[in-house]
C-alpha cells in the first residue's frame, strides 16, 4: 500500500512576509489531515524559513531543481549534499518548467535523480507530454523515453524514487487531465515500475490540481497523490487537496 503524498511546488513565488503566513497556515492546519505525507518544495533561499518553521511539524520540505555535481567551480548550482544540509527530504527533478525553459536532457535528469540519492534526498522525476506529443498519440513514446535513463539506474535506485505525471497541458492552465486519462498514463508507468520489480514507488499527477477535482483523481488506483503549483500557494486551498 502506498501512502498518499501531496507535494506544493512554489515554483518561483514567495518573499519572507507571505511565506511566513503560508508555512505557518500549513504548519497549523496540517494535524487535521490524516493518512497523507505533505511536503513543500520552495525557492532555494527559502529552504531555511521552511526548516525553521516546519522543523517541529508533520509537513516536510525540499527543493525544485539540483546540480548533478558534488560540488566546484558550478556558478550558480546548488548541491545535494547543501540541500541535505537544510534537511530536504524531497527534490523535484526533471519538472517539464526546467526541461523545456533550461533544455534539460533525459539524461541529465536521470543523473540529478541519482545526485539527490547520493546525498540521501527522495529525487521527485516529473516526466510528461506536451500537447502536440499528446495529440500525435505519442504520450506513451515520450515518457518511455524521459523515462528510460532513469530506470536505467536499476531497482534499487528507482525504488528510493518518487515519481510524478505532469502533462504540460495541464499545467498551468485550469486544464486537469481526466481522472481516466491521468490513471491510463499513471497504469503505464506503473507497469514499467512493476516490470522493474519496484511497484510500490509513488506516482503522483500534477497539473491545474485543485481541492474541486483532487478526489476525482485520488480515487484511480494507480495516483498516488498529487504534485500542486498554483493551488499550493494559498495554505487552506493545499491541505483541502491533501484531506480530498
Ligand atoms: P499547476 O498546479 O499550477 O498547474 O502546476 C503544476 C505543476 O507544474 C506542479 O509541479
Amino acid at each position: 500500500t502506498r501512502k498518499r503524498l501531496v507535494i506544493g511546488n512554489w515554483k518561483m513565488h514567495g518573499q519572507l512576509t507571505g511565506n511566513a503566513s503560508l508555512l505557518d497556515g500549513l504548519r497549523t492546519g496540517a494535524p487535521a489531515v490524516s493518512g497523507c505525507d505533505l511536503s513543500v518544495c520552495v525557492p532555494f533561499p527559502y529552504l531555511d524559513q521552511a526548516r525553521a518553521s516546519l522543523q517541529d511539524s508533520v509537513i516536510s520540505w525540499g527543493a525544485q531543481d539540483v546540480s548533478t555535481h558534488e560540488q566546484g567551480a558550478f556558478t550558480g548550482e546548488v548541491s545535494a549534499g547543501m540541500l541535505a544540509d537544510f534537511a530536504c527530504q524531497w527534490v523535484l527533478v526533471g519538472h517539464s518548467e526546467r526541461r523545456t525553459l533550461h533544455g534539460e536532457t533525459d539524461r541529465l535528469v536521470a543523473a540529478k535523480a541519482n545526485a539527490a540519492l547520493q546525498a540521501g534526498l527522495t529525487p521527485v522525476v516529473c516526466v510528461g507530454e506536451t500537447l502536440a506529443e499528446q495529440e500525435a498519440g505519442k504520450t506513451e513514446d515520450v515518457i518511455a523515453r524521459q523515462l528510460a535513463p532513469v530506470l536505467a539506474l536499476g531497482a534499487q535506485q528507482v525504488g528510493r524514487m518518487v515519481l510524478a505525471y505532469e502533462p504540460v497541458w495541464a499545467i498551468g492552465t485550469g486544464r486537469t487531465a481526466t481522472p481516466e486519462q491521468a490513471q491510463a498514463v499513471h497504469a503505464y508507468i506503473r507497469s514499467q515500475l512493476t516490470g522493474l520489480g519496484v511497484p510500490e514507488v509513488r506516482v503522483l499527477y500534477g497539473g491545474s490540481v485543485k481541492a474541486s477535482n483532487a478526489a476525482s483523481l485520488f480515487a484511480m488506483p494507480d495516483i498516488d497523490g498529487a504534485l500542486v503549483g498554483g493551488a499550493s500557494l494559498v495554505a487552506e486551498e493545499f491541505l483541502r487537496i491533501a484531506a480530498a
